[in-house]
């Protein structure tokens, strides 16, 4: 590792991306350029060889849920640039298809009649309205998210379920916005390119949760991923990943299931000093290739510690 660290990047999808109100995609072109920067300036890792000696700052690419154009679209990508990928796999969704839930709020949003200025969401602790029609659509997107945010992800559904039958509207997520299949995983987990990661089974925010059921779907994510890929699963990330999504509970959860480090997307390069159970990312946007560099500039610039 170099004296300004390691530079672990945090990707979601790899997509045009008609509709991606959380800003979600990176497209392809953008990739392939950012990928180019990566290995013009850095040196491509996995998070296995994160603490390994290196001229160059090492550098991990993640994507995180486990969308389909992880496979269709990155894959290509990286194995021409011979850039290895990490792919965290929310491993419930695999083969699921009614979506992830803030893809089905986007279009539920989205496709709500006009005029209606509230969202009445009725969850097991009472009635919440939220106000609705600020000129920026995200603002909407954001305070709603908020509200499901902390409940138990069966319940986001059955929500969004709700709204939609109120309201007449669809919350069916955009059709390319959908997770791998079994086999697509299988695929994906064949590439020598590619670390197949878990990232619990439903997608939870852990935080707050008793220590037994967070243990639950952080260890069952990796037996599920290791019996689905045929391959040891040795690294976990906190869906969400910021200081309010997981405790101490969560990071000693990781720790006895077995993992070897767990992601945060809390911002910062990984040092030889880093908690490998809190490892921070860089969260990279649909950048050009001079605006990645930007970010790159800047990442490297962070002071010692
Ligand atoms: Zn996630």
């Amino acid at each position: 590792m170099t004296r300004s660290g390691s530079i672990i990047l945090c990707y979601h999808r790899v997509a045009e991306g008609v509709e991606d109100p959380f800003q979600l995609c990176v497209t392809p072109a953008n990739f392939a350029a950012q990928l180019e920067e990566i290995a013009r300036h850095g040196e491509p890792s996995t998070l296995s060889e994160l603490s390994d000696p290196s001229q160059r700052p090492r550098v991990v690419v993640t994507l995180d849920d486990g969308y389909v154009d992880n496979l269709t679209n990155a894959l290509p990508i990286a194995e021409a640039k011979e850039i290895p990928i990490t792919v965290f796999v929310t491993s419930g969704d695999v083969g699921g298809r009614r979506g992830f839930w803030w893809d089905r709020l986007g279009t539920l949003l989205r496709s709500r009649p006009p005029g209606t200025h509230e969202i009445c969401l009725p969850t097991s602790e009472g009635t919440v309205r939220v106000g609705l029609g600020s000129s920026r659509p995200i603002v909407d997107l954001q305070s709603v998210r908020r509200h499901l945010l902390p409940l138990p992800v069966a319940e986001i559904h059955r929500l969004l379920d709700d709204v939609s039958e109120q309201w007449g509207s669809s919350a069916a997520p955009p059709p390319d916005a959908r997770s791998l299949t079994a086999s697509e995983l299988v695929q994906l987990a064949a590439s020598e390119m590619v670390t197949i990661a878990a990232h619990t089974v439903d997608h939870v925010r852990l935080r707050g949760l008793p220590a037994q059921d967070q243990l639950d779907t952080i260890s069952s994510s990796r037996k599920d991923l290791e019996q689905l890929s045929g391959q040891a699963i040795s690294h976990f990330a906190y869906p969400y990943g910021g200081l309010d999504s997981f405790d101490d509970c969560s990071v000693d959860a990781v720790r006895s299931a077995g993992f070897e480090t767990a992601c945060t997307t809390i911002p910062g390069n990984a040092k030889v000093t880093s908690d490998p159970y809190r490892l921070p990312r860089r969260i990279v946007m649909n950048w050009s290739r001079l605006r990645f560099r930007a970010g790159w500039e800047r990442w490297r610039l962070v002071p010692q510690h």
